[in-house]
């Protein structure tokens, strides 16, 4: 075993879920990833009893105190905890939650924060701990607003999550269909929506804020269908330098993007000006130039077809994208839409921003003269 100098964990975790096989009398293999797996070579095998005190709760000095009364040599464990340490299968608990996070809340993300760190290699140098990651998306405040049935198990995925403040804007009574696939299975058909998403988040992650966002001060918003034209509503967006997700249903697919970033491009109105274009037009959008009148909307009518496993996996999706974008890391959907047509099939279609569209047309207003 490597040995290595390093300060005393705070509380170390054997990150959960990670499968355990003796190869041979002293071989002990912790996890099954081949990026991940390691061979522990115990002399005495009886120090594998020390990963069962690796949950978290007691200070590394404890746990050399507890490997005397086992009989176990304090530097056997010692340098046990260095190599699980150094591959990253133990963790501190600081860097596992943020400090401020409650017991509760620490409960229900354990899973979330152990993903976050099987996910990341924590050799890396921009290896960004969970702690990181949970405090960014704590201080998150996402509004899922307009029409659609994916809003709530989009807005009670982000809580699940551990985004700090979700407010579901949307309106109207529940559905039968939205019951269906969904987190609102307890909610009565034709009560509001808007309550019913609150209290199922409420449930599912009672610490998350869902009260009204003010509007601009979002870290984003995730745009569902909406009534107002399309055109108005990027303006706005642009106008606050609003970032947004579009998330949408259309002949049984869902489809994820684009999203856009403060001041990017392309936005929902290029998207809708390039689908002016006649069909035949349409699968090469990218650099057309629809001069003429305003953006054509796409209108939808009756209840959104969508098989409940596509239903789920889209959501997923959304949510993935949204908490991609608050932690900082690489999102799929910026200049593209996703469509998810089912699980595991999906498509990716970019966009370019369109030459008439009104956010491209602010980066030459001078200062003062923006809509
Ligand atoms: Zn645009």
């Amino acid at each position: 075993m490597s040995r290595m100098s390093r300060p005393p964990l705070h509380r170390p975790l054997l990150l959960p879920g990670l499968p355990r096989i003796w190869r041979g009398r002293t071989t002990l293999q912790v996890g099954l990833h081949p990026g991940r797996a390691i061979l522990l070579d115990l002399p005495d095998p009886a120090t594998a009893k020390i990963l069962d005190l690796l949950d978290g709760t007691r200070p590394e000095r404890a746990i050399l105190r507890a490997a005397g009364t086992l009989d176990l040599s304090p530097a056997d464990v010692r340098a046990l905890l260095d190599v699980l340490h150094e591959t990253g299968l133990v963790i501190s608990t600081q860097r596992l939650y943020p400090p401020a996070l409650d017991a509760p809340s620490r409960a229900l993300l354990l899973s979330e924060a152990t993903a976050l760190a099987l996910a990341a290699d924590s050799r890396q140098p921009r290896f960004a701990p969970p702690a990181l990651i949970l405090r960014r998306r704590r201080s998150a405040r996402i509004v899922v607003t307009g029409r659609g049935r994916l809003g709530a198990g989009i807005a009670v995925g982000l809580a699940e999550a551990g985004i700090g403040h979700v407010q579901a804007d949307l309106p109207g009574p529940v559905g039968l269909v939205e019951r269906i696939g969904g987190p609102l299975r307890e909610a009565g058909v034709g009560t509001d929506r808007k309550h019913a998403v609150a209290q199922a988040i409420g449930r599912a992650a009672p610490s998350t804020d869902t009260r009204s966002i003010r509007r601009g001060t979002a870290t984003l918003v995730v745009q569902l269908c909406h009534d107002q034209p399309v055109a108005l509503l990027a303006l706005a967006y642009l106008q606050h330098r609003q970032p947004y997700l579009a998330v949408s249903v259309r002949e049984g697919a869902a489809v994820i993007g684009p999203l856009v970033p403060p001041g990017g491009r392309p936005c929902l109105n290029c998207l809708a000006l390039f689908r002016q274009q006649p069909p035949a037009a349409d699968p090469a959008p990218a650099g057309s130039d629809p001069a003429g009148a305003g953006p054509s909307e796409l209108m939808m009518s009756g209840p959104e077809p969508l098989a409940v496993a596509t239903a789920l996996a889209a959501s997923g999706y959304a949510v993935a994208e949204v908490l991609k974008f608050v932690d900082g890391t690489a999102t799929e959907t910026i200049g593209a839409e996703i469509e998810v047509s089912a699980p595991g099939r999906i498509r990716r279609r970019r966009w370019k921003p369109h030459p008439h569209c009104v956010c491209g047309q602010s980066r030459r207003w001078p200062e003062g003269q923006k809509p």
